[in-house]
């Protein structure tokens, strides 16, 4: 009996946070009467919960991302990596903006016509595009954790990673201690998403007691465009991306992504999805070199989810105030919208902040957000979703153009071996002959090599996962 009891597997994860995101709804309704109760009450254990992820995001950004630089050990690895990444980032970033946009517009005329007195949401200062680009670069060491900049904290931990690989063997104590970092913050995260069934259900249940069905009902309209923009960017742009660039058949994708799509739908938080995420992504084949700078770079900087509520909310506030958006307008929106993504963090509700810029960006009133702000949190389920996604796609893709890459480089070095075996041919066939059978044992031994490599890397997985 006792064997018994000791042999059942616990329930994943995703199906506990399934079942905490079921029940929030179900206690949610029920206790709207007691709305105020549940946000003084029940709110504060999602609060705490959510400080938990704030507090290890910073460390786990900086880690990971050293990490996965000084793992891939040859900068021409990071920089093409690197590059791939973020031209795939940007460019879907901007293809979702400008789906939101389009979406919106042909929806405008269903959009309700709502009341707009009593408005009231306080912006931060306006900041130009050239402050953002200056505010990427950090000027103190600890300052970007401290403050939790993750931009900065990305360039911090891609400069370090950089000058580890560039110090070489000297640095070797100095890649181990990265390593170790990295897996000690990634247990401490580990532990802390133990809690998210608790975190999901008291972040939602007061979230629904208050609203209730009557916010949903008025606002149904720009729900169901946004959620229309992330459907089809999901299953358009992603499927055929990671079936045309990533060698994949997108059924396969979403199929193997499907834990981490259950838990970012239910978290809203793009980093709290991070290790689900990475777990995903290998077992579907991207080797961990890649996954673990692919992922925590996109959990950070590419919120495609992101881009399509911006473009959609800022043409929902500009229909409830009567306002009619230029074409000029909209590229600056698909422009700011691009930008504010980056610089969006990857926690529940921060797309809404980045709003404010969107808006101002084009001077719609920033007071328009507290039309969308009480159902936020349904946005945010949605476009986190997208969000992972579409990080999980780019290492799909980029591990695939990776393997071509270093299947080139491979043919390159060998295409130089003939070359030099030829030359001596004419010079001694004996020679010549034997230089052959040496560029044949090379060819075998880099194949076998790259084999061995990614069965290492297969075995650390699974061993870390045991
Ligand atoms: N919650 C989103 C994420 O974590 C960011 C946002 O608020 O848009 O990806």
């Amino acid at each position: 009996m006792k064997q018994a009891k000791k042999n059942k597997k616990p329930m994943p994860l995703a199906g506990q946070i399934f079942i905490a995101l079921v029940l929030a709804i179900i206690v949610g309704l029920l206790i709207q009467p007691y709305a105020k109760f549940a946000s003084t009450y029940i709110t504060p254990f999602g609060t705490i919960f959510l400080n938990l992820i704030k507090f290890i995001v910073g460390p786990i950004v900086l880690f990971s991302i050293m990490a996965g630089v000084v793992s891939m050990k040859d900068i021409k690895k990071v920089g093409a990596i690197g590059g791939t990444t973020l031209i795939y980032y940007l460019c879907t970033t901007a293809f979702a903006t400008a789906i939101g946009l389009f979406l919106a517009n042909s929806f405008q005329k269903y959009f309700p016509v709502l009341s707009v007195s009593n408005l009231s949401y306080k912006a931060g200062d306006k900041v130009s595009a050239m402050d953002t680009l200056v505010n990427v670069f950090p000027s103190n060491f600890l300052a970007p954790l401290y403050e939790a900049n993750m931009l900065q904290v990305i360039v911090m931990a891609l400069i370090l990673g950089f000058a580890i690989i560039l110090v070489g063997k000297k640095a070797e104590p100095a890649v181990r201690a990265v390593d170790v970092c990295n897996n000690v913050f990634m247990k401490a995260m580990e532990m802390i998403l133990k809690l998210s069934p608790i975190g999901v259900f008291c972040l939602l249940c007061p979230v629904i007691a208050e609203n209730g069905a009557k916010i949903l009902g008025s606002l149904a309209m720009v729900l169901l465009v946004a959620y229309i923009g992330y459907i089809a960017h999901a299953l358009i742009v992603y499927s055929l991306a990671v079936r045309t660039l990533g060698g994949m058949n997108p059924v396969k994708f979403f199929k193997g992504m499907l834990p981490a799509i259950l838990f970012a739908f239910s978290s809203a938080s793009s980093v709290g999805t991070l290790p689900l995420n990475m777990e995903c992504t290998e077992k579907l084949g991207v080797p961990k070199e890649v996954s673990s700078f692919v992922l925590p770079l996109g959990a950070t900087i590419n919120m495609d989810g992101t881009a399509i509520y911006q473009g959609v909310c800022s043409v929902f506030i500009a229909a409830c105030y009567g306002i009619h958006l230029t074409f000029p307008q909209m590229i600056t929106i698909v422009v700011t919208a691009t930008l504010a993504s980056i610089g969006t963090a990857g926690v529940p509700g921060s797309g809404m902040v980045m709003l404010a810029m969107v808006l101002q960006s084009v001077g719609l009133p920033v007071d328009g957000i507290a039309l969308v702000a009480g159902i936020d949190r349904i946005f945010d389920m949605g476009r986190t979703t997208v969000n992972i996604t579409g990080d999980a796609s780019c290492s799909v893709i980029v591990s695939h153009l990776l393997r071509n890459k270093i299947a080139s480089w491979g043919k390159t070095q060998a295409t130089a071996v003939a070359e030099t075996s030829e030359e001596l041919d004419t010079m001694a066939n004996e020679k010549a002959s034997s230089m052959e059978e040496a560029l044949g044992d090379v060819q075998g031994v880099s194949a076998a090599d790259l084999e061995v490599h990614t069965s290492s890397e297969n075995e650390d997985t699974e061993g870390e996962k045991k």
